[in-house]
């Protein structure tokens, strides 16, 4: 991991341009590209999934795979368009074999979702899956413990409201996820509208179950 600090430019566009030479870490090696992100730069609800995957790598745009495509059903159902909203990751480059992010890996990129949060200033910052829902609510808790339950945060010095929800990946392993998919994505408009509110009675943290189910494994759940 490097220790070259994060550029302090003022538009996302220039952040893109000086991020895309990155080498912060060791994914740098085998990326064809940066993926940055993608949509409106001041958009009001922004989407952090996790990493790019081989077609994400190979058109530097975040998820335009089959996982993507379940996101653009699930963004249509509650009448938006991806033009309409930011997607990122919690990773920039795709890690070997779509294998899980690594911590050391997630704080080197860290600074970059920052300033892309700080930069877009969304109301509502929607987290697909385990990786982005840890690293942006601070706590440990699985997705499965926390979908659907918004948390009113301040990040990059803002107040947004996190709204954890399964992976789009996640429903398509198990479809029975789909439909609390598309329950959770039904509260997004409301959560636009209202911006950032109290946060939702939020569950005692409870430590993680201590063996993986093999879906966990998949770090999807
Ligand atoms: N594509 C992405 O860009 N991110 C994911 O997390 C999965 C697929």
């Amino acid at each position: 991991m490097s220790a070259v600090p994060v550029e302090p430019v003022e538009t996302l566009e220039a952040y893109a341009a000086a991020t895309a030479s990155c080498t912060r870490c060791r994914l740098a090696e085998g990326r064809t590209q940066v993926v940055f992100g993608a949509g409106n730069p001041h958009a009001d609800l922004m989407f952090v999934g996790e990493a790019p995957g081989f077609h994400e790598d190979k058109q530097g745009v975040p998820f335009v795979g089959q996982a993507g495509k379940l996101l653009e059903r699930l963004l249509g159902g509650v009448g938006l368009w991806r033009d309409d909203v930011y997607i990122a990751n919690v990773l920039k480059c795709r890690p070997p074999g779509n294998r899980d992010p690594q911590q050391d890996e997630i704080e080197a990129c860290e600074p970059h979702l920052f300033r892309q949060i700080e930069l877009i200033e969304p109301k509502v910052i929607a987290t697909l899956g385990n990786f982005a829902t840890k690293l942006l609510s601070g706590r440990p808790l699985g997705i499965t413990r926390v979908h659907g339950q918004g948390q009113a945060l301040t990040i990059a010095g803002r107040s947004v409201l996190l709204e954890p929800l399964y992976h789009p990946a996640a429903a398509l392993y198990t479809p029975a996820l789909l439909t609390v998919l598309e329950a959770d994505f039904a509260r997004l408009p409301e959560l636009m509208g209202h911006g950032a509110q109290p946060a939702a009675v939020e569950p005692e943290p409870e430590p993680e179950p201590a063996v993986a189910a093999p879906a966990e494994q998949l770090g999807l759940f």
